[in-house]
């Protein structure tokens, strides 16, 4: 069978399970689940996979609802990965259960392209992007090396083939000072409330001369206990996120100076820490991109390489992106201006704009998946790029 059977192939076996996989999606969206506590999801995923002929393991990275599984064998090994975490209150408002159902779909469309030439489809799932960078954890215990490719659709508000995505870490602050009354005995008080706030006016002073598209943001979650009492103790949380690692590295130590600045400035003891996580740029694989862009436009579906206004955010698949030729794909589901994160997104992720936007998606990465295994000089040049970005 040639390719283009093959990908009429995909056409017909994604449609005639549209009913399906709408179900899969709305099941998940209904049951919405935080990061790391998916047990249902990945359930309904795993059952979906294995019902197609796939092997499951459950519970890779020792992380309870992550999931491998797979189909066919050997080289190239070509994994889908699902996301499926929901957010705090707001349930599915950034459309995992569709990119779940779409890396299923994209998986078992995937198979005769297997049978046919070889090769084998992974479907990863992948826990915990929104609250933890679960694939930030995944990547620390090797779940994407002795990969070929790895690739993802997310939904949003615009068509794009590629992701911008910002270096990030979070950097966790306290401050101790002395506790006193703060009309009666002020100068025997050491304030802690002070000495944040006297970081976010330095913070605010270096945001002036720091590159383009750096970002410091943060928030104050101790700020005293009463206004008669001068606070001793403070804390904020911040995430400091720059274009590469290395402006990373430098913005951290900028940022960190003016936290030990307000310290001094203000006598009080500062303790920070900067979490475990984090989040690497998304590194696009622009031949990846330029088929799924082709494929989608099979569909009907013009897709930019980028999307028109650049909008920067940070993803764990940035993570996965060091490790393996990658893309982060966007399909639309909602007009364009509708934010993600809002109850507007929670509704486009269980309308009929959503459903079609998984089905091209997963007729658009299964055809790509074809392009690559019928085609080894395709995944070559996949493979050099990546080489050359390094
Ligand atoms: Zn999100
Ligand atoms: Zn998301």
């Amino acid at each position: 069978m040639d390719t283009e059977s093959l990908k009429a192939l995909v056409m017909d076996e994604i449609d005639s399970h549209r009913q399906q996989l709408s179900e899969l999606s709305q099941k998940i969206h209904s049951n919405p689940e935080l990061g790391f506590k998916e047990v249902k999801a990945a359930t309904w995923l795993t059952q979906h996979l294995e019902e197609n002929g796939f092997s499951v393991e459950r519970g890779i990275c020792e992380l309870p609802t992550a999931f491998r599984g797979s189909y066919g064998q050997g080289k190239p090994a070509i994994a889908i990965l699902a996301e499926y975490d929901a957010l705090p209150d707001l349930g599915h408002a950034c459309g995992h259960n569709l990119i779940a159902s779409c890396a299923v779909a994209t998986g078992v469309a995937s198979r005769p392209a297997m049978e046919r030439f070889g090769g084998s489809i992974i479907v990863i799932g992948t826990p915990a992007e929104e609250l933890y960078g679960g694939k930030a954890i995944m990547a620390d215990r090797g779940a994407f090396d002795n990969l070929d490719m790895a690739m993802m659709v997310h939904p949003g508000a615009h068509d794009a083939a590629t992701t911008q995505a910002l270096a990030c870490q979070p950097l966790e602050v306290e401050f101790f000072g002395q506790a006193a009354h703060a009309a009666a005995q002020p100068e025997a008080g050491i304030n802690a409330l002070e000495a944040m706030l006297q970081s976010f006016t330095a913070i605010n002073s270096l945001r002036q001369h720091i590159k383009d598209n750096a970002r410091i943001h943060g928030i104050i979650t101790d700020g005293g206990q009463a206004p008669n009492i001068v606070p001793d103790h403070s804390a904020g949380i911040f995430l400091v996120r720059a274009e590469d690692d290395t402006y990373l590295d430098e913005l951290k130590q900028k940022v960190l100076n003016c936290f030990i600045g307000a310290a001094t400035a203000s006598g009080a003891r500062l303790e920070y820490r900067w979490e475990d996580i984090r989040y690497a740029p998304m590194r696009n694989n622009l031949t990846l991109a330029q088929l799924f862009s082709q494929n989608m436009q099979s569909l009907g579906r013009l897709v930019p390489l980028s999307a028109p206004s650049q909008a920067f955010g940070s993803t764990d698949m940035g993570n996965v992106s060091q490790i393996v030729p990658s893309i982060h794909a966007f399909v639309a589901i909602a007009p364009m201006g509708t934010v993600t994160h809002s109850p507007q997104f929670a509704s486009a992720a269980i309308s009929e704009a959503g459903i079609q936007g998984l089905l091209d998606a997963a007729k658009a990465m299964a055809m790509t998946v074809i392009d690559l295994v019928a085609n080894p000089e395709t995944a070559s040049k996949v493979k050099e790029e990546f080489q050359q970005q390094k």
